[in-house]
This record gives C-alpha cells, structure tokens and sequence, in this order.
C-alpha cells in the first residue's frame, strides 16, 4: 500500500486528537463544532473554508436525517416500520446499505446491519441499559440476517420483523462525504473529526503528516501515533461505550452477531488505516468482531487496508504497511508486526 496516497481516518480520544493537531500552521484556520449522530464533531480546514465547513455540516446533518434509527422522518425508520413493504430511498440511503451488505457478506456476518433488535435489547439505543439473557438473546437473533435484505431499484425491502441499524458504517460514510467537498472546494489541507472516526485530508499545513493517537482503553494517553496523509483513521473500542452491572460486569456496544452478546474475541480496540472512511468504519467494527487470529487471516486475504489491534492482554498488533507511519508511545504495550 502506498503510504503517501493513502486517505485515512480514525477514533481515539477527542483530547488527544486536539492535543496533537492544533501545531504549527500559518495559514487561516477553519473551523466548525456541533453535535451530530449521537458524537461531538470538529471540521477543521485551512484557507478561507467557512462556506465549505457549513455545507459539510448540512451534509453531515442530511446524512444523519436519512440514517437516524429513531428519528420517525428518517429513511431507515420508514424501513424498520414498513411491515415487509418496499420503501423508495434516496441514492445516499441506497448506496450505504448496499456498501453495508457488501461488507457483511465479506465479513461472514461479523458485521451485520440487521443487529438493530440485539442492540436495542441491551439498551444502547435508549439509553435504558439492561442485560438480555440467552433465551432473549436467540429469539432476538432470529430476526438478524444481512441475507434477508433486499435491493431492488432505488428501493429496499425488509422482513416484517427486522430492523437496521447503520451506526457502524454512516460516520465513515459521512467523513468520506465531507473529504470530497472539501476536495471540491480545493481545500488541501484539514481534520475532519467525527468521534472515533478521523479522516485526514492532505498534510498539516506545514507539510508534515497529521498524527493520530490511538488511545490508550481506559487510560489518560494513547499507545501509538500513526502519521498520516490523506487517509481514514478509525477506531472501534469496547471502551467507548458500555455499562456496567451491579457485579461490575462490563457490557460495551459492539455486539457478536453470533451470539447476540458484546464481542469477546480478546480485542480492547481495532483501529483501521485506509483511504475510505466508510470501509475503514465497517472494517473497525467487524474485526473487532471477529478477534486478534481472524483479524490477521483477513488482511492477509485482502491487504488493502492496514490495522492497528490492542489486544485485551495488552499487546498492539500492528500491519506492515504502517512501519514508517506507526509509533509505539506506551512500552507497556509490547509491539508484533503483522507480515
Ligand atoms: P462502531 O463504533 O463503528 O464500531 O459501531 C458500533 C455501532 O454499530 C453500535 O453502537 C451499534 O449501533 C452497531 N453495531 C454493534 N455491533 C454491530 C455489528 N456486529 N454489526 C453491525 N453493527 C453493529
Ligand atoms: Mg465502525
């Protein structure tokens, strides 16, 4: 993979990203916050970008309009209460799903789309967290199979009882959004920050690569920097968010569609290195999924990406393509590289 070429985004904490960006820049800086998808978001861009910052925050706001799972107006939610019929989409709608689908079946169902019943049931859409037991569980995953999805023209149909949730796809799909306007609008240089996703457009402004800090599960730092240039920088972390029952038991968000549960594959955070946000956030998800040994087969198999891996005995796990742009921070954290 050519390092220079590559378009990355990523998630560690907000703290350190800021921490690490705000250097040495002498042109105009840029610069919008706001609140959307449930994530506190910064667009940061170099030269006069006001205009370009606020379409990409409407852009962003629009995308969030169409993929809501509980916004009654929302693309997604006519889907999940259509009772079996077709529903016309916008081609943004579409084309995620499609992209959504893609991955699922390339994943082998560690990623699925349909999980929405599973992670409604452990509260994470609500906020009203409880824990499901196995019975609940198994009925619940009778209604999860990326398969069942259909594509027809310009319109989708799902089975009664389903429902979608895009939540681990539409922030990268939106940074992927955002990079292309600002690429329209010539911007060439700028931070698009969407929590745990990150796309770096261009250099910094003086040329040198961003770096990201992949933070440190449950700690103040972070364990390694990448430096990158336009690339997708994502992260996907049990940490991130999760609750904790009266014994102490941890429940996080990312669920195992095998089981219904939180994936326990041995995995503290997956953080994907490539040039599409949106593939970078599928893949975040997925791997964290699927754990530490398939997470190597994969890339061996498909080696168009490049991946960071904290395991849960605290060891980073780290793909060759990233030896010039990885550096380890935290020597607690003994380094492996993966060829
Ligand atoms: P991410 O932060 O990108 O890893 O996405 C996590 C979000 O995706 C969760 O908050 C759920 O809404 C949803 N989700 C959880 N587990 C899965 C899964 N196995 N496949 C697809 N979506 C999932
Ligand atoms: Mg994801």
């Amino acid at each position: 993979m050519n390092m220079k070429n590559m378009n990355y985004k990523r998630a560690a904490g907000l703290a350190v990203v800021t921490a690490l960006f705000l250097t040495g820049c002498s042109e105009k800086e840029s610069k919008i916050a706001f609140t959307a998808m449930d994530t506190y978001m910064e667009l940061t861009a170099y030269g006069d970008a006001d205009e370009t910052l606020q379409e990409a925050k409407e852009r962003i706001l629009e995308l969030e309009g169409l993929l809501s799972v509980t916004n009654p107006e929302s693309e997604i939610y006519a889907i999940n209460h259509a009772g079996g019929a077709d529903i016309s989409v916008s081609a943004y709608t579409y084309e995620l799903l499609d992209f959504a689908y893609t991955m699922a079946a390339r994943t082998d169902g560690a990623l699925d789309p349909t999980i929405y019943p599973v992670v409604d049931a452990w509260g994470f859409i609500t906020g009203e967290y409880r824990v499901s037991g196995e019975q609940a569980l198994s009925a619940l995953l009778e209604r999860v199979d990326y398969t069942a999805v259909q594509l027809l023209d310009k319109a989708v149909r799902l089975p009664d009882e389903m429902e979608l949730d895009l939540g681990a796809v539409a922030k990268g799909y939106a940074a992927d959004a955002v990079a292309e306007i600002y690429a329209d609008a010539g911007i060439a240089s700028g931070l698009v920050y969407l929590g745990g996703n990150i796309q770096a457009v261009g250099s910094k402004p003086d040329g040198s690569p961003w770096r990201i800090g992949i933070q440190e599960p449950d700690g103040e730092g972070y364990v390694g920097v990448v430096s990158v240039r336009n690339a997708a920088v994502v992260t996907s972390g049990g940490y991130e968010r999760y609750f904790t029952d009266e014994d102490g038991n941890r429940y996080w968000h990312i669920l195992d569609p095998s089981t219904g549960k939180p994936a326990d594959s041995g995995l503290l955070s997956v953080t994907i290195v490539t040039e599409s946000g949106a593939y970078a956030d599928a893949l975040s998800t997925a791997i964290f999924v699927m754990g530490p040994d398939r997470a190597e087969a994969f890339w061996k198999e498909y080696r168009d990406f490049e991946m960071v891996l904290l395991t849960t005995d605290r060891r980073v796990l780290v793909t060759e393509g990233l030896s010039a742009a990885f550096t380890l921070e935290n020597e607690d954290y003994p380094l492996r590289w993966i060829d």
